[in-house]
């Protein structure tokens, strides 16, 4: 049988494509359909929407939700929140546009049955921090999920997206995806007019702390994986803050959250020996970042760095005091519900570990390097601003439009506009979903053109693998191991290895330079060459092929970007040892990197930052 003889092509045309139904995407969908009530709205999800994405297990909180109701916070206070938090850098216009919404898509997810805890004093929504509100949030996928299905004209399960389609007649214009049936095998080519990209950040692209036995434990969603940054990226979509990752501090070996625990049972860290640490590290920290480290609350990146600083000089571990707290019933049902609601497992490592936290204060650890654009990090896609409110040099046209024409992006997959969490990140697809609706309207007619070529060429390249394994599986020399093909398994963890050593993950201690970046930039590029030898034994390993592409060019993105802030913006997150301060005189900006995939050269810039809130 020739090597597409048993494969369908499925054809399929929409207004707009919404690529990833996790949370921005289930709000662009929505919202998509609120302005565009005769277009047609399709969703495409590599999962299945009712359970997918970042959110899929619940959630404990709502982490963005001002209160303007009850006058608790205005949309300019958690812009000062978030440029303090990310050390000055972040896009004031996308967050204050977020920041302005986000109480009506809360108000919107209470009407459409998510239990919301409120405090019997006040009938307000029960706060667990300035910014957070607590909620019953087992379902709340399920239910964000529901709205977006009612709008969507249609909603395509199980196909994973592997690359964009752009125009044929007009040079950087998007004009569709393409993908495949991780079920059925079968192949999809979407045609659209506008797409918006919401397809999740970046996991593993870091080796994790757990490997071997506890392999696939990490913080974030492990299908999270960099495809809000592959796609766009691909096409030349430019990105900015991509060196911004984060790290976490979170229990250990469960990387359950420690939020909750902070915030609301008041609880608090020492050292292995029952001191108080992080005052100790304030004039060390001063003369690194100088004033940032006396802003309140002091930014996490230089809390973490007093924390590697203390284990560093061998006083750890590092544990949160529980004890106190859990004496109190209510405190310890909320501390181990905390967890029930999103990261069952740390409940379960403790009941392994014989950790009670009533008897035993538990242990912290630093998580590996994460790049996620709507957690506490700015990573992601440049795009064009709010018309009313975004400096001229931040806009080219449409909202969330990216640097190529019809491209949208919210969520994880734009950057600049840190700490949007779950209902910030629907918003921004609320926001969108909005602003694509007026672009196709104001388009008309004028309407992209798909070649076959393109896609039938990328057809070919999307199964190879499949075929690559089918010739080379005779060859296989021990277990897994063939000289022909390499599995994803093997890639991600060499991926991983050179991310780990050469960008600054957990075995450097986050540290990296030049010289290190440089080879790190080396070693990917050879393992680029050999991504045309993956093998993929079904169709299963095809989707961890193409999430390693992903990966891979997240990963670049990330070095590249490193290599090119010569500063250390933010300690405790990652050090550049051959600049190890803050620079403000002369990285006070973005950064905003393209990559040409012609030539498959990098191009960085710097971008201004523009303080709009006072
Ligand atoms: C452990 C954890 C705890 C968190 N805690 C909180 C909290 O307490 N409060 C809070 O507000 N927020 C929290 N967040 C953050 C919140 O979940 C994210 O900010 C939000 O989900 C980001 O939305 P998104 O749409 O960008 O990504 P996601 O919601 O992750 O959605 C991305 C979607 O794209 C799909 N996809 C990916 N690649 C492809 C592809 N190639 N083709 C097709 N589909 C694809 C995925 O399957 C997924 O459905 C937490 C996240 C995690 C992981």
């Amino acid at each position: 049988m020739a090597l597409f003889g048993g494969r369908k092509t499925v054809f399929v045309d929409s207004d707009i494509l919404v690529i990833g139904g996790g949370m921005a995407g289930c709000g662009a969908t929505y919202e998509s359909r609120y302005w565009g009530r005769d277009l047609k709205i399709v969703c495409i999800e590599k999962a299945n929407i009712e359970r997918s994405g970042a959110v899929a297990q619940g959630l404990y909180a709502i982490n963005c939700y001002m209160g303007m109701q009850w006058n608790e916070n205005q949309p300019e206070d958690h812009v000062r929140y978030a440029r303090n938090d990310l050390m000055g850098l972040v896009r004031e216009d996308l967050g204050y546009d977020i920041a302005r919404h986000v109480d009506s898509t809360v108000h919107k997810f209470e009407e459409w049955g998510l239990p919301m805890m409120r405090d019997p004093k006040t009938g307000r929504y029960q706060r667990e921090g300035k910014w957070q509100i607590m909620i019953h949030g087992e379902s709340y996928k399920p239910i964000v999920a529901e709205a977006a299905r009612k709008a969507a004209t249609e909603v395509y399960n199980r196909i994973m997206v592997t690359h964009l389609l752009m125009d044929s007649s007009k040079a950087n214009r998007v004009a569709g995806a393409v993908g495949f049936n991780v079920r059925t095998g079968d192949y999809y080519v979407f045609r659209a007019k506008a797409v918006i990209i919401s397809a999740g950040g970046a996991s593993h692209i870091f080796k994790p702390r757990a490997v071997g036995e506890g392999m696939g434990r990490t913080w974030y969603a492990p299908w999270s994986s960099a495809s809000a940054y592959g796609l766009p990226i691909q096409v030349g979509a430019k990105m900015t803050q991509m060196e911004n990752r984060i790290v976490l501090t979170r229990f250990k070996d469960g990387y359950g959250p420690v939020g909750a625990y902070f915030l609301h049972l008041k609880t608090y860290t020492q050292n292995g020996y029952g001191e108080e640490y992080e005052s100790k590290w304030y004039d060390h920290t001063k003369a690194l970042v100088g004033n940032y480290i006396d802003r309140h609350p002091v930014p996490t990146c230089l809390r973490n760095h007093a924390f590697l600083e203390e284990m560093k000089a061998g006083r750890g571990p590092i544990r949160m005091v529980t004890k106190e707290a859990f004496q109190d019933p209510h405190k310890e049902v909320v501390g181990w519900e905390n967890f029930l609601g999103m990261t069952i497992g740390q409940a379960v490592v403790w009941a392994s570990q014989n950790i009670d936290p009533k008897e035993i204060n538990p242990e912290l650890t630093t998580s590996e390097p994460y790049v996620m654009g709507s957690h506490a990090t700015c990573s992601g896609a440049w795009a064009s601003g709010p018309e009313d409110f975004a400096p001229a040099e931040y806009q080219w046209g449409y909202n969330r439009m990216m640097t190529v024409d019809g491209l949208f992006g919210a969520g994880d997959t734009i950057g600049g506009s840190a700490h949007k969490f779950s209902s910030g990140s629907f918003t921004e697809g609320r926001i969108a979903g909005k602003a694509a609706v007026k672009y196709v309207m104001e388009k008309g007619r004028d309407e992209p053109r798909v070649s076959e070529q393109e896609y039938r060429d990328l057809e070919k390249a999307i199964f190879q693998p499949l075929e690559n394994y089918r010739v080379g599986r005779n060859e296989i020399v021990a277990g897994t191991v063939s000289p022909s093909y390499l599995l994803p398994i093997h890639g991600l963890q060499r991926l991983q290895k050179i991310m780990d050593e050469y960008v600054g993950g957990i075995s450097t201690n986050y540290m990296t330079n030049g010289v290190l970046l440089n080879r790190g930039l080396e070693l990917l590029a050879m393992l680029k060459e050999d991504m045309s030898r993956m093998g993929a034994e079904d169709l299963h390993q095809l989707q961890r092929v193409w999430e390693l592409h992903h990966r891979l060019l997240a990963a670049e993105s990330v070095t590249h970007h490193t290599l090119f802030r010569e500063e250390t913006r933010w300690p405790g997150y990652y050090y550049r040892g051959d600049f190890m301060k803050l620079d403000d005189q002369n990285w006070h900006c973005f950064t905003v990197s393209r990559y040409d995939r012609q030539t498959g050269k990098w191009t960085l810039e710097k971008a201004p930052v523009y303080h709009i809130i006072d």
